[in-house]
């Protein structure tokens, strides 16, 4: 990924982000730099050299007075770059991991009903399209991308068949817009309603689809038969 500039007003990265930038274009690499140019370079955004020194968890070394005897209290070195954290993957790769308590496990899979939120599958049912497997739900961390294209990250109930067939691809809040975008107008207004609701209703095709399955399967070709003159 092509390293943007610290200064581009289209930007939407965070301020951790856009300080690094910072060191590499302004500052570079044995450069010394103060407090007041940094707030100077970033003004109104608070605690920006705490966000500074963020980068450190990242690999970025930083030198005050304290590592650098050589240099005045109100100054610090930077000494070397570390993960180009502007690389949503790069950042994703090494960011450091905090373990998660059997606490919020649980309180993950009591929110998510202990059902995947990719596939519906609650624990130990078996799958529909292979009985002979039951499912094993269990929490997993997924990164999403918001609507004003931030990064975050959330736990949620999955499958292991989900998990493993997944891979890294983040959730995308757009992706919902743009289906919905697809739908009649009729259709958009059932899918606010399930959202209102918090789960989805049965549509006229579902109803028509369960009545067909009620008839004998000998007979359903006469049903078919007829709609299809119908047409
Ligand atoms: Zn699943």
């Amino acid at each position: 990924m092509k390293q943007p500039a610290w200064d581009d007003p289209e930007s939407k990265a965070g301020t951790m982000i856009r300080g690094a930038l910072w060191l590499l274009q302004v500052v570079g690499e044995g450069g010394t730099f103060t407090k007041n140019e940094l707030r100077t370079a970033f003004p109104g955004i608070s605690q920006i050299d705490r966000r500074i020194r963020d980068l450190r968890d990242y690999g970025w070394i930083l030198h005050s007075n304290v590592e650098d005897a050589s240099l005045l209290a109100e100054d610090q070195r930077f000494v070397k770059a570390g993960v180009p954290v502007w690389d949503p993957h790069e950042r994703r790769q090494a960011a450091p991991r905090k373990a998660m308590s059997s606490k919020d496990r649980q309180a993950v899979l009591i929110r998510d009903g202990y059902m995947c939120t990719l596939c519906g599958i609650a624990g130990a049912e078996p799958y529909p399209d292979d009985p002979v497997i039951t499912a094993v739900v269990a929490v997993s961390r997924r990164t999403i991308r918001t609507l004003d294209g931030r990064e975050t990250e959330a736990f949620v109930t999955e499958c292991k068949r989900c998990t493993s067939g997944r891979g890294a691809s983040p959730i995308l809040e757009r992706d919902v817009l743009l289906a919905a975008a697809e739908l009649s107008p009729g259709d958009r207004r059932r899918f606010v309603r399930w959202m209102e609701r918090g789960r989805r209703g049965s549509t006229e095709l579902d109803r028509a689809w369960a009545a067909y399955l009620r008839v004998p399967t000998d007979r359903r070709q006469n049903i078919a038969d007829q709609l299809r003159r119908e047409q």
